[in-house]
């Protein structure tokens, strides 16, 4: 079946989702671009992440490589100044009164998909690619299906061009997020490219909110503690306790 969509931008911040969504996005797309923004993080460290993972994914996987276009990082310092969170500030990770955790950037991910389908629009991409998720602890408002639906259709409308975007990750766990990994490595053209991948995400991709590269465990660098690498160590623990690799036949 021909798709009917042949560009990608992903949304690519380094993380474990980001990059399995960009491993999504060169397995079923002919060109694609990745975007990040830079908003002040309390940690540079993500953003030199995702440069270690595109080197990596040029480096291992020749298939993919003809497929992978430029790379964009677009400054919006403004958010940190309009947002006081636990990500642009130098506050303690905590769960806020309304049930959201303090690093939520009130209408970030509003603000990054209206600046991605502005980028998408120049540089001629059909989908947007993003790895929110609702099976997430933090249950961010705005990574919800509902909102990326709104936004799909106001997006749309708003340029007078159809984009589509695409969550890969929205109902599945951290979990099912490493087996997906390994799935589109398997079928990238790299031999053993599916424990290359999910080992290239281990080693390279960043999630740990203290910004933690001293400390090395099974599933990654991190403190360990806070809750994005207790998230990671949990869905690396219950990935690996489903035993052996399972080759997908599609
Ligand atoms: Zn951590």
């Amino acid at each position: 079946m021909a798709p009917m969509h042949t560009t990608a931008l992903v949304l690519f911040s380094g993380g474990q989702d980001s990059t399995t969504c960009l491993a999504h996005a060169l397995s079923h797309y002919e060109r694609v671009e990745t975007v990040a923004f830079d908003y002040g993080q309390r940690h540079q460290v993500e953003l030199g992440a995702r440069l270690n993972v595109l080197r990596e994914i040029r480096a291992q996987f020749p298939q993919w490589v003809l497929k992978l276009g430029e790379d964009h990082l677009l400054d919006l310092a403004v958010l940190g100044k309009v947002s006081e969170t636990s990500l642009t500030r130098d506050t303690a990770f905590k769960m806020e009164a309304s049930g959201l955790p303090n690093t939520f950037v009130p209408g970030r991910n509003l603000l990054f998909l209206t600046l991605a389908a502005a980028l998408a629009y120049r540089r001629g991409l059909q989908v947007i690619v993003t790895g929110v998720c609702e099976t997430d602890y933090s249950g961010y408002p705005d990574c919800r299906d509902d909102t990326m639906k709104a936004m799909q259709l106001a997006l749309s409308l708003g340029m007078d061009q159809r984009f589509l975007i695409e969550t890969p990750l929205m109902w599945i766990d951290k979990a099912a997020t490493w087996e997906l990994a390994r799935d589109l490595g398997e079928k990238s053209g790299t031999p053993q490219g599916g424990q290359a991948l999910v080992d290239l995400i281990v080693e390279h991709t960043h999630t740990c909110y203290l910004g933690d590269r001293a400390h090395r465990h099974v599933w990654g660098y991190g403190c360990g503690t806070c809750p994005a690498c207790e998230l990671r160590a949990r869905g690396f623990e219950k990935y690996q306790a489903a035993g052996p690799v399972r080759l997908s036949s599609a």
